[in-house]
């Protein structure tokens, strides 16, 4: 990627720009068995990230995150091949870390002062801390009725505040129609490009824990999908770098019961996701009622075989208690909905005895404690 200016949509259609990289050029300085010695965070792979300075890539050790074996929940299950992506390691507690420490490097290099973003609670606190060690201001825009640690923690970061009457959308439509809006550059889920690249790297580090061999199944709790959509272009450019085979994991899309646009898409086999009226699901990452990118998640998950479902949210609470008490590690309720949702797969008979199985839990279970109690 070559541009030295900021985007955000396509001008034309108003639809998601992705970034396009020189892969022949990437492959040639990219020796795939020499990546281990690399840094410990995502920026293990800045030949396919769109930072070119590496003067603006603003670390707090995002990424490169732990792939465990859930040997005692697999055994309880009668299932080998099971693991997690533990994203709950990342700078301030999720994978939202990946996507703002890469979109706010793009803002800073591109010469941005300011930034704002609507947000469900997560992106609000890794946008806040990337902003801080950038030095940009940041506005986040939260439905006020969000849990009151994604406030504080914004707060202690040093951004300004805005609670909105609404959802993420409504969130969204404030942050655009604000008086500074001009002058703060919006990293609204997927209406920039530059998120998703940071979100892609757990696709490449997938392959790499992996061994350059996909895993068969990957679940993935999705509000917005860049985590999914982002994994699936970082499969396509290793192919095109014969770093990987065409051979591609079955995506799973798991949602909240009360939250559930995409999953109904998929069953009735529509292209686009209809807004979905009075979302409601204590997993405030899925609390996403329209996805800028629906088309691209629903691509993905038809073109690999793949398939989406709905965990209701005590199942959540409950599952991340068995989890939690096996494996030693708290999870976040969406992370929660992926074990739920495994199970589920697994009794149907869609996911076998033999297949490799890598659940995201894309936070930690703290923020979300008072859930439990
Ligand atoms: C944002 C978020 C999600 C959903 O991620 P998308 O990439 O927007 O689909 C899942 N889990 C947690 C903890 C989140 O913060």
């Amino acid at each position: 990627m070559e541009s030295s200016t900021l985007v955000n949509l396509c001008p034309k259609c108003s639809k998601p720009l992705l970034a396009r990289y020189d892969l022949v050029k990437a492959a040639s300085l990219i020796d795939r068995s020499q990546v281990h010695h690399r840094d410990n965070s995502l920026w293990r792979y800045p030949e396919v990230l769109p930072v070119h300075n590496p003067a603006f890539r603003l670390t707090l050790g995002e990424g490169w995150t732990p792939l465990l074996k859930m040997s005692k929940i697999g055994k309880a299950l009668g299932h080998s091949g099971l693991y997690v992506k533990e994203e709950g390691a990342n700078p301030t507690g999720s994978f939202k870390a990946r996507g703002l420490s890469v979109a706010v490097s793009c803002a800073l290099e591109r010469g941005a002062k300011a930034l704002s973003i609507p947000s469900a609670g997560n992106a609000a606190g890794a946008m806040s801390a990337y902003a801080a060690l950038a030095g940009l201001r940041a506005h986040v825009f939260m439905p006020k009725d969000v849990a009151p640690v994604f406030v504080t923690e914004c707060e202690v970061l040093g951004a300004e505040v805005t609670l909105v009457d609404g959802l993420i959308n409504d969130a969204g439509r404030l942050a655009a129609s604000h008086p500074d809006a001009p002058n703060r550059f919006d990293v609204s889920t997927l209406k920039e490009p530059y998120r998703i690249e940071g979100k892609k790297t757990m696709g490449y580090e997938i392959a790499e824990q992996f061994n350059w061999e996909l895993p068969d199944v990957l679940i993935y709790p999705t509000g917005g999908g860049t985590g999914l959509i982002g994994m699936w272009k970082a499969f396509d450019e290793m192919e095109q770098m014969g770093w990987i085979s065409s051979r591609r994991p079955r995506m799973v899309s798991v949602q909240a019961a009360g939250c559930a646009p995409i999953v109904r898409a998929f069953q009735t086999g529509t292209a686009h996701a209809e807004l979905w009226q009075n979302a409601s699901t204590i997993a405030s990452g899925l609390r996403v009622p329209g996805a800028i990118g629906d088309f691209l998640i629903l691509d993905a998950l038809r073109t690999s075989a793949g398939t989406a479902l709905v965990v209701e949210d005590h199942e959540m609470l409950e599952a991340a208690r068995r989890w939690g008490a096996a494996e030693g590690l708290f999870v976040s309720p969406e992370g929660a909905a992926t074990l739920v949702a495994f199970e589920q797969l697994q009794a149907s008979g869609w996911i076998g005895p033999e297949d490799e199985v890598v659940l995201f839990n894309t936070g930690t279970g703290l923020k979300y404690f008072n859930a439990w109690q």
